[in-house]
């Protein structure tokens, strides 16, 4: 169902895409002929993983984006605009996390800010980038989620994902999806789809490196639906092996 050709000569923005799974997603966009506008909240940071990319052929430039930070969604947003009057694929990748003792030990401001990147920063960017998405002949829209988002998962005794109790994170991702599913069923009569993804454990700085998966790995699913073709799903949740369960 992915389809490389129709997104030829595209525009893709990713935030948080100067390192981890956003950068390989990136990359992965950019080998597809693909332009990369890689948002990334740090100049330095962002302008060294565009030069990165540029060193392997990837049509990419760096695009300033904190998404906790209006203005710099909204400059970002007027600047597509004026640059190519419309946006083919928004990836929601940028995100971070801490490690919650418990939840009821939680600390409610790690919590707070965790949903101010993953879930309201998903949201502002989302609707700032829309007009642009809908100028697109086949918008594409994935959000960067996690198994640990999964309700299905989390409530079932004998599965991993329920040992870790991330109240600020897990909770995050469920809110994630539950987005996911907002937009898509908004945009049903339109040629927008709206997936959200599940990278795998991964080893990126997120989590101490400690994931038996590779960054590259992890972009896999979100290249993969950001190109999806237009017979593809919309409003589902996906990980690189098919559905994940709700
Ligand atoms: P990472 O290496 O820590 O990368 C996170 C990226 O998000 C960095 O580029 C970071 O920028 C950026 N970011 C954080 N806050 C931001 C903000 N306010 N505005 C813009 N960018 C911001 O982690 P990762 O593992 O690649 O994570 C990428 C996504 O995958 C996240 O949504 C994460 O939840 C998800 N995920 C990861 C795993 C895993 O096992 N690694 C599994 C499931 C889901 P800075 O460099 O400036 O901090």
């Amino acid at each position: 169902m992915a389809n490389a050709e129709l997104f030829q000569g595209d525009i893709a923005l990713i935030s948080g895409a100067n390192k981890g799974i956003g950068y390989e997603i990136a990359r992965g966009l950019g080998a597809k002929k693909i332009q990369v506008l890689a948002g990334a909240r740090d100049e330095a940071r962002g302008q060294a993983a565009v030069e990165k990319l540029k060193a392997e052929g990837i049509d990419a430039c760096f695009i300033r984006l904190d998404v906790t930070v209006p203005e710099t969604i909204e400059r970002a947003a007027a600047w597509i605009e004026k640059e190519f009057g419309r946006l083919d694929i928004l990836v929601n990748n940028a995100g971070i996390s801490y490690f919650d003792p418990k939840p009821s030990g939680a600390d409610l401001n790690k919590v707070r800010e965790i949903y101010g990147t993953n879930v309201f920063g998903a949201m502002e960017l989302t609707q700032a980038m829309l007009p642009l998405l809908r100028k697109s002949r086949h918008g594409r829209i994935v959000n960067v989620s996690s198994h640990l988002g999964s309700l299905t998962f989390a409530s079932q005794a004998d599965s991993p994902t329920s040992q870790l109790l991330l109240l600020g994170y897990n909770t995050s991702k469920s809110a994630l999806n539950s987005m996911t599913i907002q937009f898509a069923n908004e945009l049903k009569d339109t040629p927008i789809k709206v997936n959200a993804i599940c990278p795998g454990y991964c080893a990126t700085d997120l989590n101490g490196n400690s994931g038996p998966r590779t960054a590259a790995q992890g972009a896999v699913a979100a290249i993969q639906y950001a190109t999806i073709g237009d017979d593809g799903p919309t409003g589902g949740y996906f990980s690189d092996e098919g559905r994940v369960p709700w």
